[in-house]
This record gives structure tokens, sequence and C-alpha cells, in this order.
């Protein structure tokens, strides 16, 4: 005969939830209203902040166990259920984690009551919403929850092979285009190429979205999984020309070899394939890269300054100092002015160069704030030193993303009128950057600066880019020598005379040079021959903080 449910004691249904928790893997649980006490799966206890998985003082442990905002939702559902005849219980919110991180639970329940309606006791199951999927009914593939067990049987480390990442390019232009019907045929197509691709042993998972996981523990080398990246490519390749070219995509791929995996976790797979699969996007896609330990670390430390960058900025600037190397005139080595250089230190990693942080500024726009400080810390230093030296010139680099990201023409200008400088003892120092003669915004600028009467110089000359028509088309009042070219003119006569005609050219026009980066007596004697009107280098002067400046080559 069936039993009445009233009739079935609380510490029977904790039996049954201890029998069936091994093979759940949601929680089942009792709340016993009359003794205030509560039962949930063992498991529990690993999971969620609780010291037993078997406690009194119902309210005030979960008290402890719910995300605080969420508590006050919870207690009047549970009241709810005290105050009037309702037998359901359906919530939705947040449980701590073990590691107190919120995790979202729906807890749902029913209630047993006498026949007097007084409820006796709760029993019901808690699942995690926010799971991964086990598997992928479209691909018919396994998800990443699978992926996790699969890796969790490698307790030491996984046996030598290699996991390949696999990315399709695009596919949201696809959805775009032709329709998210079109994308998800897309993205089986993908999967069914992979699958026919591999070799035996070899396992396939669908870990997100647009994103594929092959695993080879079968010892087979990372030589032999950028041909299975090939071969699905080709089979792309063969599937858009069958199409007529009706839609086009490609897949990009991280590979890793397991050797370089330093720890046999489902993180660690995920965390440097993830970064192996960007790296392929961000050299252009359609591509395979090979995960490189050292190329990680290089972006965790790229990471990380960028942080200690965002953080130094938005707490006044600390850890940033202004530096100044002295320029001197080349025909009597008189102490003419200073450029001012970024420099920037922090705890983790002391002094940082600018060869490494520049960049990062650049690229984040955190330039703009810090091209701005500088500024105006050269500035106050030029109006100090113009007490001992009025007429000492001081230099200023900006940046290209400064022209592109702010009003820069304008912020020099007001700087320069706030601290009551003149116009001509300001040089702004500007890096052709294949904008300069092009872009609207440069020609504005540049224009603009010099009707103010403001110096203009184009540096690093020698690298990369420059050409000669910037001579005449942008006409700068100075044209800086890169240390990389001058250096070279010092020992090797070819390049000395390239320098030299130059040099006459840049002369014949009225511009002045200068050389940069004279590092030693024969460096200084050679180059002092073209003969360039300024000189600048660790022979002549290093660059230092705004004091030791001052006492240095100020004051002496
Ligand atoms: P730059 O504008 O060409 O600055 C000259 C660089 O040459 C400085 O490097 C200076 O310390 C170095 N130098 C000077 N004399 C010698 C020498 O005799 N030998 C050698 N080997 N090097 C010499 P630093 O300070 O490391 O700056 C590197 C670059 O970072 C600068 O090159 C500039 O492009 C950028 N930078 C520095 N400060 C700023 C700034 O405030 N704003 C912007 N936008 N860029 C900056
Ligand atoms: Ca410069
Ligand atoms: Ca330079």
């Amino acid at each position: 005969m069936k039993p009445k449910f009233e009739e079935i004691s609380t510490s029977t249904v904790r039996e049954v939830i201890e029998l069936l928790s091994p093979a759940a893997d949601d929680y089942l649980y009792v709340y016993d209203f009359a003794q205030d006490y509560y039962y949930i799966s063992p498991h529990a206890r690993q999971r969620f902040l609780m010291e037993d998985n078997a406690f009194h003082n119902v309210a005030e442990n979960l008290k402890r166990m719910v995300y605080p905002e969420d508590f006050p939702k919870l207690r009047a559902d549970l009241d709810g259920i005290l105050t009037t005849n309702r037998c359901t219980h359906n919530l939705t919110y947040r449980l701590l984690s073990a590691e107190e991180k919120p995790v979202w639970i729906n807890c749902r329940g029913t209630v047993v009551r006498d026949a007097a309606e007084k409820p006796l006791y709760m029993v019901g199951c808690i699942n995690e919403i926010g799971k991964d999927q086990k598997a992928d009914n479209r691909s018919g593939l396994l998800g990443a929850a699978s992926l996790k067990t699969y890796l969790s049987q490698y307790k030491d480390a996984f046996p030598d092979g290699f996991v390949l990442r696999i990315g399709l390019d695009g596919l949201k232009g696809v959805n775009a285009r032709l329709g998210i019907e079109y994308g998800d045929l897309v993205l089986e197509k993908t999967s069914e190429f992979i699958s026919e691709c591999l070799l035996p042993g070899e396992t396939l998972y669908h870990v997100v979205g647009d994103e594929f996981l092959v695993v080879d523990f079968e010892g087979r080398n990372t030589a032999l999984g950028k041909d299975l990246y090939r071969h699905v490519r080709d089979k792309i390749r063969d599937f858009i020309m069958e199409k007529n070219y009706e839609v086009l995509f490609t897949i990009s791929g991280g590979m890793l070899d397991c050797r370089d995996i330093d720890e046999p976790s489902y993180s660690r797979v995920m965390k440097y394939t993830e970064f192996a699969l960007n790296e392929a996007k961000r050299l252009g896609k359609n591509t395979c890269y090979l995960y490189m330990p050292e190329d990680y670390g290089k972006f965790l430390r790229r990471r990380k300054l960028n942080l200690h960058l965002r953080q130094a900025i938005n707490n006044q600037f600390e850890g940033f100092e202004a530096y100044y190397q002295p320029l001197f005139s080349a025909d009597k080595h008189r102490l003419i002015g200073a450029e001012a250089l970024m420099r920037f230190h922090c705890e983790e990693f002391g002094m940082v160069s600018p060869g490494e942080f520049i960049p990062i500024l650049e690229e984040t726009f955190l330039i703009v704030p810090a091209g701005r400080w500088i500024m105006h810390e050269a500035l106050k230093m030029c109006r100090e030193v113009q007490k001992y030296i009025p007429d000492f010139k001081i230099s200023i680099n900006i940046s290209h993303v400064q022209i592109l990201r702010s009003s820069i023409g304008r912020e020099i200008l007001a700087a320069i009128d706030q601290y009551g400088i003149d116009p001509k003892y300001v040089t702004i120092e500007l890096t052709e950057s294949g904008l300069l003669e092009t872009d609207q915004r440069f020609t504005t600028l540049w224009s603009h600066l010099k009707e103010a009467g403001i110096t203009l110089a184009l540096d690093d000359f020698g690298t990369g880019y420059s050409n000669f028509h910037y001579f005449t088309d942008l006409q700068p009042d100075i044209v800086k020598i890169d240390r990389s070219f001058a250096a070279k003119a010092a020992t090797d006569e070819f390049e000395f005379e390239i320098l030299s005609l130059f040099s006459k050219m840049i002369h014949e026009l009225n511009l002045k040079v200068c050389v940069e980066g004279v590092e030693t007596a024969a460096e200084l004697e050679k180059l002092c021959q073209l003969p360039p009107e300024y000189l600048q280098g660790f022979f002549l002067g290093r660059p230092c903080p705004k004091t030791q400046f001052i006492e240095q080559f100020v004051q002496n």
C-alpha cells in the first residue's frame, strides 16, 4: 500500500537522498520545519559555503550560504510557505560557493503538510543554472563539461600529444549576411569536417559558440596537429567552392603541445588554447599559432603592466616620472635645452623602459592623459630653468595617438599660455608614422603649431618610414637623426656618405639637424663633421630627474 507522504519521516527522506546522491549531479535536500533541520546531498559541501551538509537552525545557516542580496527574497518565500497553504517552492537565486563566489541556482521543492495543513517538511532539488553544457545536441558533440570530466582523470600529467582549438573566423558576418540558419549550417559543417579528419584516439568537443577543441593524447606531435588543421581548412575550401562562393569563412587554430601544460587541469588547457587561438586571430586569422610559453609570459607581463599603468594614472600618476636629457649646440657644446622623456616604475616590475610601456599606453589610449601630464611637467620645468637660462628650450614628444584621440593642438597652446612661456622655446617632436602628410588632423595640427611659433622637430629620421619629401612638404624646423643611423655612420664610411648627403639637403632647405644618441668621443668627433646644429647623447648627458638636471647641467 502506498504510504501517505506525511507518514514518511524526514530521516527516511534523508536516507533516500543519501542513496540517490552519487547518481545525481544536482543537490537533493529535505527541510524539516518542525525540527528546524536541513539535509542536503553530501557533495554540496564541496561546492557551497557550508560546514556540514546537515544542520539545525536553518534560517541562520542559510543566511550564511546565500548571496547576501538574495537572502531577503528567499526568506520571504519560505515565510510564505509557513503562513499560507502553498505547496511549492520554486526560486532562482545565488548561493555562495566554497570560494565565496556567487553561484546561480534554481531551487524547487514540494511541501508536505499534515491533515491540518500544517507544513511538515519540504523535499526538493537544487540545480546550478549557469553550469556548462554537457553536450551540444545540434552539433552532436560533447561540450565543455565533458571535456572537463575527460581531462580530470589525469592527475599527475597529461599524456604526450597535442590540443588544438579551432575557432571560426567571421561567423557573425555569416549570420548577419545569410541568416542564423546559415550560420548554424556553417558550424555544423565545420564540426563534421573536423570529425572526418580525426585520427584514431583523438576526441572532439564543442567548447563554446564557434569554437571546437581536439584532444590528442596518443603521442602525436604538433606537426601532425597542424596537418589536421590544414585538412579541415581544405575541406572548408571545397565546401565554399561547392556552394559557389555563396558563403565565405575561414578557421583559425590555437595549438598546444601537451608537454607545455605545466599543470594537468581543464582550466590550464582552456587558458593556453584561448591565448593561442587569440594569437592566431591577431596574426590575421586563417592561420594556426603554436603556443609558446615565452609568448604567454610576455602576454601576461603586458596585461599586468597595462593594469599597473592604468592604476598609476588613476592614482595621480604615481610611479610616472619625467626625465630630462640635455640638448647641446654642436659648435660650442652649449646647453640649449632638454628633451622630456617619460619614465615608469612599479613595485612588481621596477623601472620599465619606455620602449615597452609607451606602445601599451598608445594601444590603450592612456597616452592621452599620460602625454598631457608630461607636457605640464615639462613646461613647469622649462619655466624653472629659464630663471637661470632665459632662452632654455624644452622638447616634448607627442604620439600620433594623441593627435587622433585628443585636441592636442589646443591643449599645447593653452598650457604654454598658462605657464607664460614664449612658444619659440617649445619644441614638439613628432615621428613619421605614415599619417603625417596624408591625414588632415596631422597637417592641420602641424600648420597650427607652426603658426603659433612653436618649433617642430621630425623625430627618428633614418628609421622605417623616413622619406626625403617629408622635409619639403612639412618643412620641420629640426630633423633629428636617429641613433641607429648615426651610430652606423660614425663607423661605416658608406653610411656616413649617405648621412652627409641627407644633412646637406636638409641644410639647403634651411632646416636644422640634430644628431641623437652620441655615445663616445669618437662618435662625437666623426658626427660633428656633418656638421649638425644640435647634439644629444649619453656621452654629453644622460636623461635624469629635474633636480639632478638643474644641479648637473644648469648650475654648473
Ligand atoms: P626618442 O624620442 O627618440 O628619445 C630618445 C631616446 O634615446 C631616449 O630613450 C633616450 O634615453 C635615448 N638616448 C639618448 N641618448 C642616447 C645614447 O647615447 N645612446 C642610447 N643607446 N640611447 C640614447 P628612452 O627615454 O628610452 O625613450 C624611448 C622612446 O620612447 C623615445 O624615443 C620616444 O619615442 C618614446 N618616449 C619617451 N618619452 C615619451 C613621451 O613623453 N611621450 C611620447 N609620446 N613618447 C615618449
Ligand atoms: Ca624624441
Ligand atoms: Ca629620436
